[in-house]
């Protein structure tokens, strides 16, 4: 059986865009943010109906990627 990912199976593996599906603007989700204030359990197909676009508050919700994490580039030291 195929479930979805949830916010703990994200955490430290992927991030996660956000995209709004009205004026297309995408954010990074803050995962471990996310964590703490909905529990590891929850699922990343329902964040798209709690994360809300801050830019123009679109009723419609965001679309939720998960995105791989940028190991290419680690930052210079
Ligand atoms: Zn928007």
């Amino acid at each position: 059986m195929h479930e979805p990912a949830t916010l703990g199976y994200v955490l430290g593996q992927f991030k996660l865009n956000a995209v709004c599906l009205d004026c297309g603007r995408c954010v990074e989700l803050d995962v471990p943010k996310l964590i703490e204030k909905y529990g590891e359990d929850i699922e990343v197909p329902r964040l798209a109906k709690i994360v809300k676009c801050s830019e123009c508050g679109s009723p419609h919700g965001c679309g939720v990627d998960l995105g791989l994490l940028d190991y290419n580039n680690p930052k210079p030291n």
